[in-house]
């Protein structure tokens, strides 16, 4: 078996004993005598385990009772616009911060659906900061308030929940949710697409404070109305199975490892051990974002002469390095270290670089 390090930022790395599992019950399920793949969305075999996975992520980031979890499609995405199809009444306004890539698409894609307010934007400053809270622009009457807590192409995170007074908080989650705990009641919605942190592509985890689920008062298909989903215990139509299955094989594993306070500090550990070999490097690699907003998820670098990315990337696969490559946008090299890439991955990475740098320097 050859599994190399890998720091794709998404789909990303799996925990092993994840996929170990998935590989040993993939036939026969619980001696059920299929797999999992194969069996009804409605038999009680799947909807215990349905329950089982959102009774384990409710317990990991200790979610309220009168808040509902979803388990739906359409990628992060589609939620860009499908938020405020259901919490924005015709003609009324939603306050959008935006520090990277994604909240920009978000805010792009709600835009049929909502009057959008730029209430912030570190566009002109490249994204390399969430603006300072005082130069936020909020509206007190806006439907909501949403941002991307981080932003896994520019590599920006917000560090505090902001504290945005009476009008919801939406925060788009894909690359940050389960990476430490959080405070749910915060937030009005909290969505995610699953394949950072939870599982596979093609399963969105959307959290949402019940009360939000009245909301949705324009006339739209039930496939599109959250409360639709949440009366129907995600199962308004056949939900992804496989997805649902191998997130609760990760929040098992989640728990196992001590859960989310775990999870912080050993994120925390590897962010600290990357970010000090490139600031440690002397020039050699750079990361541009501000100390302050740096995220423990995604860490974007550049060489300090591109000319070598071709080498430094065909070099690192051959030492056991996979997907470094950096996003298109921004160039240079990116290392996505969720929670299922280990610190060991981390340290081979750091000697990889540093061995790099001497050979080139
Ligand atoms: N938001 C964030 C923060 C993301 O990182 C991504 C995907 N990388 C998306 C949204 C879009 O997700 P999807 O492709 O699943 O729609």
């Amino acid at each position: 078996m050859s599994r190399l390090w890998n720091f794709s930022a998404g789909p990303a790395a799996l925990p092993q004993p994840v996929l170990e599992r998935a590989q040993r019950e993939l036939l026969d399920w619980q001696g059920c005598g299929a797999s999992v793949m194969e069996l009804s969305h409605r038999g009680k075999l799947f909807t215990g385990l349905a329950r089982q996975a959102e009774a384990d992520l409710r317990e990991l980031l200790a979610i309220p009772e009168h808040y509902a979890v979803l388990f739906l499609q359409g990628g992060a995405t589609q939620h860009f616009a499908q938020i405020p199809m259901n919490l924005a009444a015709e003609g009324a306004s939603a306050d959008y911060v935006v520090t990277g890539h994604w909240g920009e698409k978000a805010a792009s894609e709600a835009a049929p659906y909502v009057k959008v307010n730029l209430a912030a934007s570190s566009k002109g400053e490249s994204y390399r900061r969430v603006p300072p809270r005082e130069t936020w622009q909020l509206d007190e009457r806006a439907a909501y308030v949403h941002y991307t807590p981080n932003e896994t192409i520019h590599g920006v995170e917000f560090h505090d929940i902001p504290d945005v007074g009476d009008v919801p908080l939406v925060a788009d989650m894909s690359s940050d949710i389960l990476s430490g705990p959080i405070d749910v009641s915060k937030f009005g919605l909290i969505y995610a697409g699953a394949q950072k942190n939870i599982g596979p592509s093609g399963l969105v985890i959307l959290i949402i404070r019940r009360d939000l689920l009245e909301r949705a008062s324009r006339p739209m298909a039930r496939i599109f109305r959250y409360a639709d989903h949440a009366a129907n215990d995600s199962m308004l139509n056949t939900p992804n199975t496989w997805g649902w299955y191998l997130a609760g094989l990760t929040f098992e594993w989640l728990k196992e490892q001590g859960g989310l306070a775990a999870m912080r500090e050993r994120n925390a550990a590897k962010a600290t051990l990357l970010y000090g070999a490139i600031d440690g490097s002397g020039g050699f690699y750079r990361n541009p974002i501000e100390l302050a907003s740096r995220s423990r998820m995604n860490v974007p670098f550049t060489l300090h002469d591109s000319a070598l990315d071709a080498d430094f990337l065909k070099e690192s696969e051959a030492a056991g390095l996979l997907a470094l490559k950096g996003h298109k946008a921004l160039g240079g090299m990116r290392a996505s270290i969720y929670n299922a890439v280990p610190l060991e991955a981390v340290q081979a990475l750091v000697a990889f670089m540093q061995d790099f740098a001497k050979r080139h320097g």
